[in-house]
C-alpha cells in the first residue's frame, strides 16, 4: 500500500526550505494572484522556478495554488497569468473554480490537478465527477466523516487529501461572506480579514452605542471563532480509512510553525501501526502545544456535535526567535537570522528534523552576540543577521525558540 504523505505550507522561500528539510512530501504555495492567501508574501516567477527546482532536487511534490474563484471580469487576466506560469514545471496545481480548470486546459498546462477543499466534495459521486473532469487528487470538504472517507476510497480511484492540522473556518469548508460583508475583503478571493476572530459585544436595539460586554474569556470574546484542528491522535484511523495525503494549514504562519508541525506529523506517519506511535504521543503533543494555536479539536468533521466550536483565544507557549544559517558544520559559533530579540545569557530551545526516529532537540545558552563579525552586543534585534556563540555546537537546520515559563 502507498504510504500517505505530508502536505505542508510554504508561504515564502525560507518557509518552503524548512518545510522540506523537516519532512514535507508535498509543499503548496501561491503567486501574486488567484490563491486564497493574497496577504501572504507569495512567490514571484523567479521564486516559482527556484521552488520547482528545489522540490525536484529533494524529491518533493510542488503544488501551485490557483484556487480562488473567478468573476467574469477576471477571466482574461487569469488566462494571461496562466500563460506566464504554465511551463514552470509544477508537480500539480490546486484549483477550486471549474472555470480556472478550463483555462488551464485551454492553455495546455501539463501537470496533475488537485481539487481544493473549497469545492466541498463529500461523496463518491462528486469525486468521480471531478476525476472525469481531469483532477487526480481531491481535497475533501472538511465536513466529510471518516465513514464517508472510507466509502469514497472503496468506490473510487482518487487520491484523497484531508486537512490534518491548523485553523478551521466556522463556515462550510471556507465558503464565507463575513469578511466581504464586514470589511469589503472577500475570503473567496483570498483576502479574508478574519472577522470570525474579532471581539464582539451586545447592543440592545433601542440603546445604540451602548455596548454591553459578553464575557467569555479574560482576554476577550470571540463567539464566532473555531478551535484549531489537530488530527494527530486519530491519524492511524485516517490512515486505515485510506487517506493518501494529510495537509497542514498555515502559509502565513511562521517557518517554525510549518517546520515543527511537519516533523511531528511525518514522525507520526512513519511510526503509525507500531508501538512507537503511542510511545511518542506525549512528545508530539507537547511539541504541537509549542506552536501558536487555539485550543485543539479533532472534531474536523463535526462528528461529535459542537466540540469543535466556541470562541477561544490564541495560545502562545513558545516564541520563534530565529534559525541557524547552514554552513554544513556543527559548531558553537554560528550565523543566526533573528525574528525576535535574543539576549546574551539566555537559554534557547532548538529543534531539528527527526531523522531515523532520532530526536536531537536541546537547550543552548547564548554566550556572545556579534554584528559584522566584530561589534559585540548584549541583544540581537529582530530581522538581522548576526554571529552567536553558544555553550555547545549547533548542527544545521536548527530552529530556535524561547519557551515561556
Ligand atoms: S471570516 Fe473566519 S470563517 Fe469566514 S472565511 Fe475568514 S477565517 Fe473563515
Amino acid at each position: 500500500m502507498k504510504k500517505p504523505i505530508i502536505v505542508s505550507p510554504a508561504g515564502n522561500r525560507e518557509k518552503l526550505k524548512f518545510a522540506v528539510r523537516y519532512g514535507a512530501d508535498n509543499v503548496f504555495f501561491g503567486g501574486d494572484f488567484y490563491n486564497l492567501r493574497i496577504q501572504s508574501q507569495n512567490f514571484s516567477f523567479e521564486d516559482m522556478k527556484w521552488a520547482v527546482d528545489f522540490c525536484r532536487e529533494n524529491k518533493v511534490e510542488s503544488t501551485f495554488l490557483l484556487n480562488s474563484f473567478l468573476h467574469q471580469n477576471d477571466l482574461k487576466d487569469a488566462a494571461e497569468y496562466i500563460d506566464k506560469i504554465k511551463d514552470m514545471g509544477f508537480h500539480s496545481i490546486m484549483v477550486s473554480d471549474p472555470g480556472m480548470l478550463m483555462l488551464l486546459k485551454e492553455a495546455g498546462v501539463d501537470c496533475h490537478f488537485h481539487l481544493s477543499t473549497q469545492m466541498n466534495t463529500l461523496n463518491d459521486r462528486s469525486v468521480k465527477f471531478w476525476l472525469d473532469a481531469g483532477f487526480s487528487r481531491i481535497v475533501l470538504g472538511r465536513e466529510t466523516t471518516i465513514e464517508e472517507v472510507k466509502m469514497i476510497k472503496r468506490n473510487t480511484d482518487a487520491e484523497i487529501e484531508i486537512f490534518a492540522h491548523g485553523a478551521l473556518c466556522i463556515a462550510y469548508s471556507g465558503r464565507c461572506l463575513l469578511s466581504r460583508y464586514l470589511s469589503g475583503r472577500d475570503a473567496n478571493q483570498g483576502d479574508c480579514s478574519q472577522p470570525c476572530r474579532w471581539g464582539y459585544s451586545l447592543v440592545e436595539e433601542k440603546r445604540p452605542g451602548d455596548h454591553m460586554d459578553v464575557i467569555e474569556y479574560k482576554s476577550g470574546t470571540e463567539i464566532l471563532s473555531s478551535k484549531d484542528l489537530c488530527l494527530l491522535e486519530r491519524l492511524e484511523e485516517y490512515i486505515d480509512a485510506g487517506v493518501d495525503a494529510f495537509k497542514i494549514e498555515g502559509r502565513i504562519k511562521s517557518l517554525y510553525h510549518a517546520a515543527n508541525s511537519t516533523r511531528i506529523y511525518k514522525h507520526a506517519l512513519e511510526t503509525a501501526g507500531t508501538p512507537q506511535f503511542r510511545n511518542n504521543m506525549d512528545f508530539w503533543k507537547k511539541e504541537l502545544d509549542l506552536v501558536s494555536h487555539r485550543p485543539y479539536t479533532s472534531d474536523l468533521f463535526n462528528e461529535f456535535d459542537k466540540l469543535g466550536f466556541g470562541g477561544v483565544p490564541y495560545i502562545n507557549r513558545a516564541l520563534f526567535v530565529g534559525y541557524k544559517i547552514d554552513d554544513g558544520k556543527e559548531r558553537d559559533e554560528i550565523l543566526f537570522k533573528t525574528f525576535n530579540p535574543v539576549r546574551v545569557g539566555e537559554t534557547l530551545s532548538a529543534i531539528f528534523p527527526i531523522e531515523n526516529g532520532i530526536i536531537r532537540d536541546g537547550d543552548f545558552k547564548v554566550l556572545k552576540i556579534y554584528y559584522d563579525d566584530v561589534i559585540e552586543t548584549d541583544m540581537a534585534r529582530p530581522r538581522q543577521l548576526c554571529r552567536m556563540v553558544f555553550d555547545k555546537p549547533v548542527a544545521d537546520n536548527a530552529i530556535f525558540r524561547r519557551i515561556n515559563e
